[in-house]
Order: structure tokens, then sequence, then C-alpha cells
């Protein structure tokens, strides 16, 4: 007799918010495609469809109640999870018709909730717990040869235009032999490049006292630095080094220690600070990490062990109580500092967040001159800083391959080492040659540049 196998449930999903949110959404993915669901790209082919949320900032809060929205209207059996879970009342009020809110990186609590929606088909032919991260296995919304890695959950600290430590809770480091081992899996199974993640990563392993544990039967800590090492010696199927990407460090005494693996190849030469603002008493005010007027010293002795290091940050203009005087001595310090890569934001209020309650709010049409003002300043050091690259040869990963055009000549587009993805800039090339595919690591001889990103060709080409 034949067995009757039911059709495999299928599950949408609708992806918000920053990358943490998006490996959140793989993870969740990964776990339902073991547990034999199969994922529909549209609504209609959905039993259930997810909306992973992102309730960062306001104008965030309002795109997830939109999507859910969307979901509804379009499907009407919905799930929602992510940072906005956490205002499960708000969104019941709202869509009451939600089958189910979970909060943030309550993997389990999700699954169960799909499980209850859409019952998973049993059998065998369908209940094969696929390779996570393997080339037909793992649920991946990156790119292939790029993938995050998450290394904690959380924030100790308590700035005061963030929600965060409310959202997510305290520090929460993951085992180090954990992280390592997904590393590795995601290096194995094509990732040329891994993106470190997390809230506060120079923070890693605090709150388990950096705890040793046994990897390829060395003791590792539970610390950026021995992570960073640990990381550079991992090698790609054709034996070559990813490359490592350290994002969202402070710059805490500790982190010079990681200088010289970037200057010796083994990790990416690239930090990314989020220093928000450099006037001390806005800083002050904002209750950030790290917040000393060291910061430029180490930024000359850290290009000093390694010339190359592209330094990334993100600040906030229009905070309250930023004067003209703040705002200059911003202004200042970025002309000192020479940052490589720069993000402005106007300052918006975050519900919940303390620093709603401070005086001084700076008026919008001020908000607005200053960031012009930031822009405009930013991008002429870019601009600078690229020009003198002119001439050089630099590794470039690329990220897409075109068609040819009618002359036969291809383009492709990729990254420097400077270049994280999606908030960095890029490198065009012309005439590339056949069989250069995504992922691959190509030497670029940099013949143009304007104020974000580079022009070349490869190299002897
Ligand atoms: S360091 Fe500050 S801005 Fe970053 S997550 Fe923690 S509280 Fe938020």
């Amino acid at each position: 007799m034949a067995t009757v196998i039911a059709p495999q449930p299928k599950v949408g999903m609708v992806s918000l918010g920053c990358p943490k949110a998006l490996v959140d959404s793989e993870r969740i993915l990964t776990k339902l495609r073991a547990d034999g669901y199969a994922m529909s790209a549209d609504y209609a082919g959905a039993d259930v469809v997810l909306v992973n949320t992102c309730g960062f900032l306001d104008s965030a809060k309002e795109e997830s109640l939109a999507a859910i929205g969307e979901a509804i209207a379009e499907n009407g059996r919905v799930i929602v999870t992510g940072c906005m879970g956490s205002e499960a009342e708000l969104i019941r009020a709202k869509f009451p018709q939600v089958l189910a809110v979970t909060g943030a990186h309550q993997y389990e609590d999700v699954v169960e909730a799909v499980h209850q929606a859409a019952p998973p088909s049993q059998g065998p032919f369908i209940d094969l717990v696929p390779q996570v991260y393997a080339d037909d296995g793992g649920i991946k919304l990156t790119p292939r040869h790029y993938s995050y890695l998450k290394i904690s959950e959380g924030c100790n600290h308590a700035c005061a235009f963030c929600i965060i430590p409310q959202l997510r809770g305290k520090l929460a480091s993951r085992r180090i032999d954990a992280v390592l081992r997904e590393a590795e899996k995601l290096v194995a199974a094509g990732t040329r490049e891994l993106l470190v993640i997390s809230q506060d990563t120079s923070a890693y392993g605090v709150d388990v006292r950096h705890e040793t544990r046994t990897w390829k039967s060395r003791e590792v800590r539970t610390h950026m630095t021995d992570l960073a090492r640990e990381l550079g010696g991992l090698r790609t199927p054709d034996g070559t080094p990813p490359w490592v990407r350290l994002h969202y460090v402070y710059p805490y005494p500790h982190v010079e220690a990681v200088i010289p693996l970037m200057a010796e190849g083994l990790i990416t030469p690239y930090l990314d600070i989020p220093f928000q603002h450099a006037a001390p008493n806005v800083l002050k005010a904002m209750k950030r990490p790290a917040n000393e007027a060291k910061v430029l010293e180490r930024l000359r002795e850290w290009r000093a062990i390694c010339p190359d290091i592209a330094i990334r940050s993100s600040f906030v203009v229009g905070f309250p109580g930023e004067t003209e005087a703040d705002f200059q001595y911003l202004l200042d310090w970025l002309d000192e500092a020479q940052l490589d890569r720069v993000g402005a934001f106007r300052f918006e209020p975050v519900e919940g967040a303390a620093a709603n309650d401070l005086p001084d709010p700076v008026p919008e049409a001020v908000k607005e001159e200053r960031y012009a003002r930031i822009m405009e300043k930013t991008e002429a050091i870019s601009a600078a800083k690229l020009a003198s690259k002119v001439g050089r040869v630099l590794p470039v990963i690329i990220d897409e391959v075109g068609e040819p055009d009618e002359d036969g000549d291809t383009g492709a587009t990729g990254r420097s080492q400077a270049d994280a993805p999606e908030i960095d800039g890029a490198v065009y090339l012309r005439n590339v040659p056949e069989g250069l595919r995504a992922g691959d690591v190509a030497q670029v001889l940099i013949e143009d540049t304007d104020a974000h990103d580079l022009y070349g060709v490869i190299a002897g080409n």
C-alpha cells in the first residue's frame, strides 16, 4: 500500500530591521525547514506568514505595523516576532486576528506558534534535517559569500537614546565554541566574509567573566581578541582565509589587541565604532560608553600599527541640548579623526527612551541644517581619502557580476576591505574576465574614485 504524504505546509516570511534581525530570520527559517516546512515566496501560497519586526525607532515601528497589516490583508494567518514582540498588547489591540506574538530571539516560541498554526507533516521523506548552512540546507537571506555572525544578545549600557536594553535585555554572550563552530560551517559552505555583530562586540564575554572553552583542543576565552584570532585562522575550501569584519566595537583599551591581528592580515583591517558624537557634554548626556578624551590618540596609535585600517562610524546630530558650539566641536573632531566611512542621523525620539525627557530639544530646521553640514564635511573627507587610493592595487570581494554589454564588456560590483556590505561604498569594475564569480576575491587596480565609491579594473587584465 502506498504511503500518502501530506503536502508540506508553507511559511512566508517578512523580515524587517537590522542585520541582527536578518540573522534571527535565517535561524527561524532554518529550524522550520528542518521541521519539514517549505517556504513560500508570496502571501497567496503561504499557510502562515511570519513577520519579523523591528521596534528600534518609531519610524521602524510604523513600518512593522504596516507590514503586519499588509500580511493580514493579503493572507490573514499571521505570527509576529522580533523586537516589537515586547509590545504584544499594542499589536493585539490593532490587529486582534494575529495568531501569536513572540519576542526577539524566542526561536522556540516562534517555531511552536508555527506548529500550532500549520502543523508540520510527518514522514521519513520530509522529516530530514537539512545540514544547516550546507549548499542545499541552510536558509540564508544574505548572499552566500557573506554571512552575519551574531556573538551576543542584549547590552549592559544605558545610552539615553536607545531602548535596546529594554527590548533585548542585558548582555548575554553566546558560547565561543558554538560561535566558532557556526563560523566554521559557514566558511565550509562558501562564506568568504564573516561579519561579526552584536550590540557591543568589545564587551563579548563580560557577562560570563570571559569563561574559557575548548575549541580544537585549545583553550579559548570568550573574548573579542580570542574570537578574532580564531576566526582569522579559519580557511575556506580553497585554503584562503575568510575576511573577518568587526562591527559595533567600542574604543575600550583592550581593542588595541586586535589591531596587530589586522596588521598581520589575520582579520580585515576595519573597525565599525559607533561614536555617535564627540563633544564631551553631548556624550555625557547620551550616557555613551567609552566616553573619554583619548579616542583621537587611540586612532593615531591604531593607524601607526595598521596604516590601512578603515574606521567606520555613525553620528547623531540634533541630540537634545546640542549647541552650535557642540556641533562645531564635532565637525572639528571629524577633521582630526579623518574617519573613512561615516553615517549620520538626525536625532529622533524613540518611545520609552530616556532622552525624550531631556530639556532643550533642537528644532527640526536646525537638525536638518546640521545634518547637511556633517554630510558635506564627511563626504569631503571620504572623497580625499578615496582619491589617495588611485593607482593602488587592492583586494576586492566580488558581490555581483553583470551581463556583457553590446561591446562585450562585462562589469562587476564588489567591495574593498574598507567597505562592509549595505552600509559602505562599492568598487565598480569594468571589463572583468569570464569566469569571475560572486565571492571571488580579486586584485583590483583603482583607476578612479568619487565621494563614496572606487572604480577599477582587475590588475594585470
Ligand atoms: S551601547 Fe548604547 S546604543 Fe548600543 S545597544 Fe547598548 S544602549 Fe543601545
